[in-house]
């Protein structure tokens, strides 16, 4: 095992007083780990960035603008990518993962587990002569399966790390010991296809948790199409559509299937003229998910400005329940989008079925008082955000809380709501539950300073939660039965 730093401070057995090692891990590399590992390097702590995937970025790195502001997401968030990079205080590891967590508040000891990238980031020079050669070709994740990637791939032009690396799932090498095509067009000579995966361990007084969510696997709400019909998309394959960086470069077109009868979509394919959005799709659903998932409304009221901008003379519906414009500027956001001339329509939506090369949605209109039918050439499905699969894994090794859906527990939602009922541990963003990147911000931001605080007073601080008594258990309850206790 390899470690990663640090020497042991003095040890602590209380979570009131224990001195307080000055390094912090953050678990999750979007944008809410990159601003709370920011705000702490910032201020001369060490930071150790853990990112489970190739890159850091998370969801925001998909988007094309952001709501309410139309602001260019990539423009915010890649200064922000490439200061943690570049900054003296952050070591990232990407592809790793944490397996173990011992020790006590103030001086926790962290074992990662570190896939091989098998290219040496240190020589890669990103000329992507790898991927040229590499044969195999499958799903890109970033572009939400809408592109494809090699074997050998960067996650997206402006990954950070910048290198390349090799995806051993499906790596010919890896798979038959018969490829080395990469190997030999390395003008770098940084290619190890032996490489094995490594073990750190690392010693930490603070940790943050932001591992984000998941989106709802559209297929699940089996009333709507998706995967039956080739233009009923999601909101995350919408994103990359609509994105200049994305497999048709920004131009919104239609599915297609190409010579291998692969669903494929490419910038001179014909363009939609009419096009639906449909609210809430796996939440405030009793079949799925209870839950608001908070920026779905929002982020419809995006894509048909989005959708408008591409294709000015596209009719543009919204079906949504109701219309939940909370934050700031949302609901002024809401009226522009009603003057662009979009059609909003309330009501739930029953069916999406094909009828010739066309669409068509079933749905209620509720302020009307009727059933409508609606001929469409491309549905949007904006799903609902879950939690990540691995949460409830991470909360037992963490020693906190999830709640019976999985979102991780605050201590106290109005004085703490970034603390856990760990002393030393840590939420920040849609970890905790669904979130705009305003709010995400926000409470990363919160977690930094309440981790600064802890490493400037020497201690790490009992939550709140754990100061209120609790019969029986140290363990906050679920969410939706505090009121029950
Ligand atoms: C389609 C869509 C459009 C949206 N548009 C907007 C918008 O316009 N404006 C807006 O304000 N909000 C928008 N949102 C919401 C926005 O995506 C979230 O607010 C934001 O992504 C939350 O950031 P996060 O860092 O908490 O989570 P994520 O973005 O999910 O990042 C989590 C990170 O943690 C990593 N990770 C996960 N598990 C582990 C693990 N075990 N170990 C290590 N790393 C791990 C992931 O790989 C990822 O990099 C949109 C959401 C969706 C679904």
């Amino acid at each position: 095992m390899e470690n990663w730093e640090g020497s042991p401070s003095g040890a602590s057995s209380t979570a009131r007083q224990s001195p307080v090692r000055p390094e912090t891990l953050v678990i999750g590399g979007g944008i809410a780990g990159i601003q709370a590992a920011l705000e702490i390097a910032n201020a001369g702590e060490k930071v150790y960035l853990v990112e489970k995937s190739g890159t850091i970025g998370g969801h925001m790195a998909m988007f094309d603008k952001t709501f309410p502001t139309l602001d260019c997401a990539a423009c915010i968030l890649t200064p922000k990518m490439v200061e943690i990079a570049q900054h003296p205080n952050i070591d990232l590891l990407t592809l790793s993962q944490v397996t173990a967590v011992d020790g006590a508040p103030g001086n926790f000891s962290v074992t990662v587990e570190k896939k091989a990238r098998q290219v040496t980031e240190a020589d890669c020079i990103g000329c992507g002569m790898c991927a040229e050669q590499c044969p195999k070709s499958v799903p890109s994740e970033f572009d939400a399966g809408t592109g494809m990637r090699k074997a050998a791939y960067i996650p997206f032009p402006q990954a950070v790390p910048n290198k390349y690396l090799i995806d051993r799932e499906n790596c010919l090498y890896a798979k038959n010991g018969k490829c080395k095509l990469c190997v030999g067009a390395c003008p770098a000579n940084c290619i190890d296809l032996d490489e094995e995966d490594a073990t750190v361990s690392i010693a930490v007084g603070n940790i943050i948790v932001a591992v984000g969510f998941q989106v709802f696997d559209a297929a699940r709400a089996e009333n709507f199409g998706y995967g039956r019909f080739d233009n009923v998309i999601t909101s995350l394959e919408f994103e990359r559509l609509v994105n200049a960086s994305g497999p048709t470069g920004g131009v919104l077109s239609l599915a297609v299937r190409d010579k291998r009868k692969r669903r494929v979509f490419l910038p001179e394919s014909p363009k939609p003229e009419q096009v639906a959005i449909i609210h809430c799709v796996g939440s405030r659903d009793c079949n799925h998910n209870q839950w608001c998932s908070r920026v779905c409304c929002m982020y419809s009221l995006k894509f048909a400005h989005l959708v408008k901008e591409k294709l000015p003379d596209c009719e543009v519906f919204e079906f949504y329940i109701d219309m939940r414009a909370f934050g700031k500027g949302y609901e002024e956001f809401y009226d522009r989008i009603r003057g662009e001339g979009v059609h909003v329509v309330r009501g739930r939506t029953a069916t999406v079925e094909g009828s010739g090369s066309k669409l068509k949605l079933r749905t209620e209109d509720i302020v009307n008082a009727r059933l409508l039918e609606q001929e469409l050439d491309m549905v949007i499905l904006s799903v609902g955000l879950e939690p990540n699969a691995q949460a409830g894994e991470l909360a037992r090794m963490l020693g906190i809380s999830v709640d019976h859906n999985k979102w991780f527990i605050e201590s106290s939602m109005g004085a703490a709501p970034t603390e856990t009922s760990n002393a030393g541990i840590h939420l920040a963003g849609a970890c905790q539950g669904p979130k705009d990147i305003p709010d995400t911000v926000a409470q990363a931001s919160d977690a930094a300073a309440r981790v600064l605080r802890s490493i400037l007073h020497g201690r790490a601080e009992p939550p709140l939660g754990s100061l209120l008594p609790r019969p029986g258990t140290t363990a906050v309850p679920a969410l939706d039965q505090r009121s029950e206790s």
